[in-house]
């Protein structure tokens, strides 16, 4: 997988070191582990899925190359859709605080238990309306969505420091969505929308 990533120019060493840590196969059922270092999105429950590696490598990527991003790696970050936990595990290796949160009990429980036995202090779990950011946890250096709505909320760009970076997946009109990436410096939001791609949808409530 991480040959393959790095073969289609995914991912600089920071983002292929995090993820060769990681075993994607402890996060699928094990009917699908055989599938687990394809790059595929994957089933993993309560109608989610996985996010392919490639885009997890790129989303990452776009973090980690914030302009207001240190060189020794992130600070504080926040996740929207925890899912199965697989990316807050690989964010635990280049963030020095993950929060990610999730708005379904089944599956934020999962996580917990696929990430017990990695011993990741420093990822924090919480079960929630993502739309709201998590305050408690602000600002961040970098917001990360792994669920795509018709908008970025305005309270994500509110929790984002200066300097940070978030990365979302917005549809537009049509339902297509895009890549957006939204910069703050001390002068305001500088946004930049990049290749399509394909999220579920961010969901409002909790379920
Ligand atoms: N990060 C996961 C991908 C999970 S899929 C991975 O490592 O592969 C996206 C997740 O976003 C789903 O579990 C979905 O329930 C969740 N989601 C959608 N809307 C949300 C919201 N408003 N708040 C929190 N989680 C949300």
């Amino acid at each position: 997988m991480l040959r393959r990533l790095a073969a289609g120019g995914m991912g600089s060493a920071p983002v292929l070191q995090a993820m060769g840590a990681v075993e994607r196969h402890h996060f699928v059922d094990s009917g699908l582990a055989n599938q687990a270092y394809e790059d595929t999105s994957l089933p993993i429950g309560f109608g989610q899925t996985i996010s392919k590696p490639s885009v997890v490598a790129r989303m990452i990527e776009l973090l980690l190359a914030a302009p207001g991003a240190r060189t020794d790696g992130l600070g504080r970050v926040l996740e929207i859709g925890t899912g199965c936990g697989y990316q807050a595990a690989v964010l635990a290796r280049v963030a020095r605080e993950v929060y990610s949160i999730e708005r379904l009990r089944g599956l934020h429980e999962r996580a917990r238990a696929n990430l017990r036995s990695l011993r990741l202090a420093n990822v924090h779990l919480i079960f929630g309306d993502g739309m709201l950011g998590f305050a408690s946890g602000a600002p961040y250096a970098g917001i990360l969505a792994a669920a795509g709505g018709a908008a970025v909320p305005t309270a994500w760009c509110e929790q984002l420091a200066i300097g940070g970076r978030l990365v979302a997946p917005v549809a537009d009109a049509s339902g297509r969505q895009s890549l957006l990436v939204i910069d703050r410096s001390a002068q305001g939001f500088t946004q930049s929308v990049l290749e399509s791609v394909h999220f579920v949808p961010l969901k409002s409530g909790i379920g």
